[in-house]
């Protein structure tokens, strides 16, 4: 592809980040950078500068360039790659544990020309702070950091904290969100989402692991209620630095970040352009090239860069980029406001679904009712609802509630599926097979509906058509011991006693407890015995 339409096609970049070191002298509960001795290979401010040079080159606004660690300000020469970033027109954003900023510190900081710096702060309870930071005295290192830069930056620094959405942090976090707001040093607190990063080997489920027991929050609840309070806090102007639109999101991210990571509707396309302490380039979290042997433009250009984004566009950002944590990868509290009402209803229906999965019922009732609080249109959240009353025996709830959802909406298979299971469950067998019947005209493969129509046509004593419906569900579970009961019943019922007692036989070798196996193989024998006089 030619240069011309590769330039047309390339946005320009967002955000960046360049990790200057994976160093750092602290050993926080929450990251792996500690663990990494010393490296050879780190990029050099020279090599870092020429990042900045060349992307000086093509992209005008003033970018915000995040110089990262690690520990960025470890690495002697951060500031002076902050200096440049100012004379180049972009904006510098620090992000710091704040371990290293002495009044001398606070000075050279004062004249780099930085224009943010971001420092971790999970909690006003020292004993938190320090046990997730790893160090008994890094609380009152960052309270005198914040004196000193307050005394030297003044206004000519953004001072804000950041903090990470954690289990032991849980409680602590509206007290340090007060004490932000009335702090006249800090312009802001911006929340974080716990990250991945590298602590345990198997990243599927990885907030489930024992490693993460003390840093993931242990009840979902507990942290929709404080988000929810900190939406609050920033609708009445509090300083709370990221939008309602992220707020919202850390939600859907704390209910299933593995789900958020590959269905989040925040494209961040080609908007990240990340340099690593290696010198290795990132286009949204795939990589590049190396800023070693590439020059930044016409890798911004090239059809690699084309393919990433065309990757990104399928199947989102790379793996690097977690964008959970980008704030500019969500929409303004303007934008946000006028559609939130579905977003929240799409959260309660969410949560709802992840307790009835759980089994806690009681919990999943009370999302979805919230979600119809919202909008009593809500087919999800009825069809939600009315599965549960159907799990907790209370059939004539469910039915109002599959009732009014089919009302909403008719073209909806688990509207059927759910009126289907209450009519069987009402022994009301004919009506129930014909509900069971339209969900599998929406979708043949319906795996409930089909179960549901093995039981009442066995009940209906349509046994050829109930063994055709429980051969379709043992194709998918073949070791259900039910099933072959089913089939066993069926098969006695059209008397094929042979059959039927192979298929109990096979229910009691899936599980030798199955209930009234014994009992209906000696029938059949019986039924055999007399048939064969
Ligand atoms: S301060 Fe930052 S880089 Fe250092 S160990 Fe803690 S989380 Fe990791």
């Amino acid at each position: 592809m030619s240069y011309e339409k590769n330039i047309l096609q390339a946005g320009n970049p967002r955000f960046c980040d360049i990790v200057i070191t994976n160093r750092c002298l602290l050993k926080c509960k929450m990251c792996k950078s500690w663990q990494c001795g010393p490296q050879s290979n780190e990029i050099t401010l020279d090599e870092a500068k020429k990042f900045v040079q060349e992307l000086s080159g093509f992209v005008k606004e003033p970018l915000e360039i995040n110089v990262m660690g690690g520990e960025p300000l470890w690495k002697p020469w951060c500031l002076d790659l902050c200096s440049f970033i100012s004379e180049k027109g972009f904006k510098s954003i620090i992000s710091t544990n704040a371990y290293l900023i002495d009044e001398d510190m606070a000075k050279r900081i004062a004249d780099s020309g930085l224009n943010v710096l971001a420092i971790s702060l999970e909690s006003l309870n020292p004993d938190t702070h320090n046990y997730m930071r790893g160090k008994d005295d890094v609380f009152s290192r960052v309270m005198k950091a914040i004196e000193y830069l307050e005394k030297y930056c003044g206004s000519k620094l953004t001072l804000t904290i950041l903090t990470i959405i954690m289990e032991k942090n849980l409680d602590e976090i509206l007290e340090l969100t007060e004490w932000v707001n009335k702090n006249k040093a800090l312009q802001n607190i911006s929340f974080l989402a716990l990250l991945e990063t590298g602590l345990v080997k198997e990243r599927h489920n990885w907030f489930k692991s024992q490693t993460y027991k003390d840093l993931w929050p242990q009840d979902i609840e507990k942290v929709y209620a404080l988000i929810d309070q900190l939406i609050k806090l920033r609708k009445s102007g509090y300083k709370i630095w990221n939008p309602v639109s992220q707020l919202d999101a850390l939600k859907d991210y704390y209910t299933e970040p593995d789900k958020f990571m590959k269905d989040t509707e925040y494209k961040t396309h080609d908007y990240i352009i990340d340099l690593d302490e290696n010198g290795s380039i990132y286009l949204s979290g795939d990589e590049l090239g190396n800023v070693r042997k590439d020059d930044l433009k016409q890798l911004w250009v090239s059809d690699k860069a084309n393919e990433i984004r065309r990757k990104i566009n399928i199947r989102g950002p790379g793996k690097r980029c977690c964008v959970i944590n980008f704030i500019c990868a969500f929409p303004t509290d303007e934008e946000y406001l006028q559609v939130r009402t579905e977003k929240n209803i799409h959260l309660y229906d969410r949560l709802g679904f992840y307790f009835k999965d759980l089994n806690q019922l009681d919990k999943a009732v009370d999302e979805f009712k919230k979600a119809l609080e919202i909008s009593s249109d809500s087919q999800t959240s009825r069809v939600g609802l009315g599965f549960c009353y159907l799990e907790q025996g209370k059939i004539d709830a469910a039915l109002n509630e599959f009732s009014l959802a089919s009302r909403l909406s008719p073209e909806n298979e688990h509207v059927y599926q759910g009126l289907g299971s209450c009519y069987q469950h009402k022994k009301q067998f004919d009506k129930a097979v014909d509900e069971f019947k339209k969900a599998l005209a929406l979708n043949p493969d319906n795996y409930y509906a089909h179960q549901g129509l093995a039981y009442c046509y066995e009940s209906l004593q349509q046994f050829d058509l109930s063994i055709s419906e429980f051969n379709w569900v043992l194709k998918i579970h073949p070791d259900n011991e039910y099933y072959h009961m089913g089939l066993g019943c069926c098969y006695e019922g059209l008397k094929q006693f042979d059959k039927a007692i192979d298929e109990f036989k096979q229910a009691l070798k899936i599980n030798p407890n199955t209930e009234c196996a014994d009992r209906c193989i000696a029938s059949c024998g019986e039924s055999l015995k007399k048939e064969r006089g």
